[in-house]
């Protein structure tokens, strides 16, 4: 088997890649080339950069809510230190202190 890929608009030409999008194959004087891939038409260029920024913006959803955890988390631990150490100081007795040390020596 060698059959290389066609033009999608011209029949008798190679193709030098396919569309990203559409993935036809396009030839090098349809190519249009887009920082992110090949693209075949306009349309389909156009339709290449919106499905970037939409990857990018989940990417970036995804990226802050994970700060946001690490944010919490610290907070959460102290939170929950501070309530360790409130009922160590009200019950002094071995097994407050051992949950109190459990907690801060996670950091
Ligand atoms: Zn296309
Ligand atoms: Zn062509």
């Amino acid at each position: 088997m060698n059959i290389a890929m066609k033009c999608f608009k011209h029949s008798g030409v190679d193709a030098v890649g396919t569309c990203k999008y559409c993935q036809k194959g396009v030839c090098h004087q349809c190519v249009i080339e887009e920082a992110n891939g090949i693209a075949c038409s306009i349309t389909c260029a156009g339709e290449l950069n919106k499905l970037e920024q939409v990857s990018k913006f989940a990417q970036k959803r995804v990226e802050t809510s994970k700060s946001k955890l690490t944010i919490i988390a610290p907070i959460f631990n102290l939170f929950l230190g501070g309530v360790f150490l409130y009922r160590a100081i009200q019950h002094p007795d071995p097994s407050n202190f051992l949950l109190l040390l459990a907690v801060f020596r996670r950091y």
